[in-house]
């Protein structure tokens, strides 16, 4: 059996750019400061993970909790509001939806989610482009802060106690090669934002894709 588990932002879906820019701002509301937003500077790129290094230098301990939801809040809010204001901003990576369902059907083949986004803007997300995020195997950064945490858990719930023979992570950030090759994963860098041996600009070239995945 092969998994395949995939990254979501700027990887199924196209995102990147609206994304950074709510996360501060509801950063910026509830704490009332300025964030880096070049995440490869965090140590868990992960919504959760990167709120946690945030309030680990602006809060106190007995405000970090109620700190935390507010951020959470305000971020999915801005999200609903974002994609309501502005239908047809959040698009699929090129190919994205035409390759999962490929996939799907290969019966060799387990597809899974394994996004360091929080579930409410993932499921908001992909509904957005057309997936539908209950038929799928999927685990995120409201499940847990680390990367690969996120990434087994989405295996694990792709494979149902099940062995993986052999196991590819398909992702946008330096972040996303580093935690495959944490887990033994091979690794697909979709668009530019990474410097790997395999490589796609986008997911249209299912052809090519899936002899790279031996499907
Ligand atoms: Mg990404």
């Amino acid at each position: 059996m092969h998994v395949v588990s995939f990254d979501i932002d700027g990887t199924l879906v196209a995102s990147v750019g609206f994304d950074a820019e709510l996360y501060a701002e509801a950063v910026r509301e509830v704490l009332g400061v300025e964030i880096d937003t070049d995440w490869s500077r965090y140590e868990n790129v992960t919504d959760s993970g990167i709120l946690e290094e945030i309030l680990d230098k602006h809060s106190s301990p007995d405000q970090r909790d109620r700190l935390a939801q507010e951020v959470h809040a305000s971020f999915v809010g801005r999200t609903e509001r974002y994609a309501a204001e502005n239908p047809g901003f959040i698009r699929e990576v090129p190919g994205a939806l035409a390759l999962v369902e490929a996939l799907r059907k290969s019966p060799q083949v387990r597809v899974c989610l394994a996004t360091g986004g929080w579930a409410e803007t993932a499921t908001l997300k992909l509904r957005a482009i057309g997936l539908e995020p209950s038929a799928l195997s999927m685990a995120t950064g409201s499940d847990a802060s680390r990367r690969t945490d996120i990434m087994r858990l989405a295996e694990s719930r792709a494979t149902q106690g099940l062995k993986a023979t052999r196991r590819t992570y398909f992702g946008d950030g330096v972040w996303d090669k580093r935690a495959a090759g944490e887990l033994g994963y091979d690794f697909v860098a979709v668009g530019n934002g990474v410097d790997h041996d395999v490589v796609f600009s986008d997911l249209q070239d299912a052809d090519a894709i899936l002899s790279q995945l031996g499907v």
